[in-house]
């Protein structure tokens, strides 16, 4: 029996460790253990391949998450559109913030935030939208500003799973005022422990990123605002700045087994493959399938040696952290619809052809 695990970040490692790990150990060297220049350097890459003129690294995508909104003066008593259909730390962002999120369903093709169904969540109290650019596949973010403009609230976006990905030829995160993105170790590109990053072209924004980065202060111990300490840490900036030299190929590598899945996957009754829009280059972060009988497939693919994943399995509005928001099962049919039926194949830049090729001839065996 093959063994297909979800995701190997082992391999990755074994290839890049010689590269790696003197830049860990110039790190050690030189007791930059917080900021400091390999994260400086990393931030400068970073922000200039993805066309956004100041980002920062900080401690992980939640806590980006949360200074997206923070740094645009979002608090108590404000909404926070966020699609129902995303990882929770999206919703963190308002929470941490002490606004309200307000669910907003998904499209059943691209599972990102349907722009039909914004507007009518759109409430006196609304200061922002968050597009997800889930999976690794940007929302539709042409109509989401044109409403965000039209009715003066801000459009912000949460890159955690999209990491050079495009939307009609730009890379996201330049797309809105305020971006954050993830490191965690298991995204497209991901750190050796906790990390992520913010992003804007607008350099107010910028001054406040810095600030709420670092205990609200520009100059040490000269306070002006409110702040935390969302600093990113030495070592995950010279780990980043290496594997970050890598991405493209890592990606062209993702979009290369999507399109292997596919082709493989596309004559199976009742099993849907995901949709590329056509304004997207999506970057495989997930490949989640639709499946009939979803829960026994999955346990058919584990008892062959196929690890597969849910993303996700309670839709935001079910979340019993939300329950007092009082949202109930039917307010967002698609999510729920989605949230029934989906399943995330093993996905990641290394995968074989001869595993790709085995986890689809079980998938067919399932349904034979
Ligand atoms: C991973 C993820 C986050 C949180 O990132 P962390 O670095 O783990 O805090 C936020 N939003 C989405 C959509 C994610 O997938």
């Amino acid at each position: 029996m093959m063994r297909v695990p979800f995701l190997d970040l082992k391999v990755q490692y074994a290839a890049i460790k010689e590269e790696v790990l003197p830049a860990i150990h110039a790190v050690l060297d030189n007791t930059a253990y917080v900021l400091g220049k390999p994260v400086s350097e990393f931030e400068a890459a970073f922000g200039r391949e993805h066309g956004v003129q100041y980002c920062y690294g900080v401690s992980s995508g939640t806590d980006g998450n949360h200074m997206a909104l923070w740094a645009l003066g979002i608090g108590p008593g404000d909404e926070v559109l966020i699609p129902a259909n995303t990882f929770i730390a999206t919703a963190w962002g308002a929470t941490l913030c002490g606004a309200t999120p307000v669910f907003v369903d998904c499209e059943a093709d691209s599972y990102n935030i349907d722009p039909r169904k914004v507007e009518a969540k759109i409430t006196p109290r609304t200061k922002a939208i968050v597009a997800v650019h889930l999976y690794g596949q940007p929302a539709d973010m042409d109509p989401l500003r044109e409403i965000a403009q039209r009715r003066k609230i801000a459009l912000v976006e949460d890159c955690a799973q999209s990491h050079l990905a495009e939307y009609k030829g730009k890379r996201t995160g330049g797309l809105s005022i305020a971006s954050s993105f993830s490191f965690y170790p298991g995204k497209n590109l991901g750190a050796y422990g906790e990390g992520g990053a913010v992003a804007t072209n607008d350099p107010e924004l910028a001054r406040k990123f810095k600030m709420i980065r670092d205990h609200g202060a520009e100059k040490k111990y000269w306070h002006e605002m409110y702040g935390h300490n969302y600093r990113m840490e030495g070592i995950q900036g010279a780990v980043l700045g290496v594997k970050f030299r890598h991405l493209p190929a890592w990606t062209e590598g993702r979009r290369k087994n999507a399109a292997l899945y596919n082709a493989r996957l596309k004559d199976i009754p009742g099993v849907v493959t995901p949709r590329e829009m056509p304004y997207a280059k999506h970057v495989y972060h997930l490949y989640v399938i639709r499946a009939p009988r979803r829960d026994e497939l999955q346990k058919h693919l584990d008892a062959q040696g196929i690890a597969t994943g849910l993303h996700y399995p309670i839709p935001l509005h079910m979340q019993t952290a939300f329950k007092h928001l009082g949202y109930k099962e039917g307010d967002f049919p698609v999510t729920e619809k989605a949230a029934r039926e989906i399943l995330s194949l093993p996905m990641y830049p290394e995968l074989s052809e001869e595993q790709i090729t085995y986890v689809a001839d079980k998938i067919r065996e399932f349904y034979k």
